[in-house]
């Protein structure tokens, strides 16, 4: 059974849900769903607390989460968004049951396409801080280009203003294609959409390179990891 912790926001988790029970049809046929269990926040409140800068706080959330998924009976842990992998460790430390961390089916996946330098778009907290560049860079060895500041905030604004409210407008797509120009100008072979909302927005027609979307790798794994394969 698939432990997911979503609701960060539920636009994204609606994605997981959709893409992991899509997976099991696929590979077992005919009526086969997922077994899962979703825990899912109220992204109000984990909004304010990321932005009050609040991790301890938000670090004892997920690992309420990831508890009582546990007792649920799942077998493994699925957090539906990168930027609050900053809080992995937590939940590692918590539960006897694994975290299927969103970045290593990423990374494996750009390894597998024999790229090396990659642009991350992501929220501020997920470009900027280490916990997640810093496991691409020393677990796989990628090197990680961002925007600059006046990209990122843009990036990071039209995720919380717009997709996890579920509008994907035009010209936020079109910012975003900009963003992404200007980081394959400064060498990146390759983009990931390391935000979970993202894939709402930009699809492989949007970039000059391949795109990496963490919401379906991430979902991919989970289906891999559960089917036993
Ligand atoms: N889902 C987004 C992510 O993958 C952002 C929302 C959040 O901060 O959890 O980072």
């Amino acid at each position: 059974m698939i432990g997911l912790i979503g609701g960060m926001s539920w636009e994204s988790s609606a994605q997981y849900y959709r893409l992991i029970n899509e997976g099991v049809r696929d590979r077992l046929g005919g009526v086969a769903s997922a077994r899962l269990l979703m825990w899912s926040f109220d992204f109000a409140r984990i909004e304010a607390l990321q932005h009050a800068g609040d991790w301890d706080a938000l670090a004892g959330e997920m690992v309420v989460a990831a508890k009582a998924l546990q007792k649920g009976g799942a077998d493994f842990l699925v957090l539906c968004t990168n930027t609050m992998h900053r809080c992995a460790w937590a939940i590692d430390a918590a539960v006897k049951i694994p975290l299927l961390h969103i970045a290593d089916p990423t990374a494996e996946a750009i390894q597998a396409a024999g790229f090396t330098k990659v642009g991350l778009l992501g929220t501020a907290f997920t470009m900027e801080q280490d916990f997640y560049r810093g496991r691409l860079t020393d677990k796989f060895g990628l090197e990680v280009l961002i925007p600059d500041a006046e990209d990122r905030a843009a990036v990071h604004g039209i995720i919380y203003r717009e997709l996890v409210t579920g509008q994907v407008l035009e010209s936020s797509r079109q910012v975003y294609r900009e963003v992404i120009d200007r980081l394959v100008a400064c060498g990146a072979q390759a983009i990931i959409l390391g935000c979970t909302e993202i894939m709402l927005l930009i699809g492989e027609d949007d970039s000059p390179v391949p795109v990496f979307d963490t919401t379906t790798l991430h979902a991919q794994a989970a289906v891999t990891r559960a089917l036993g394969e």
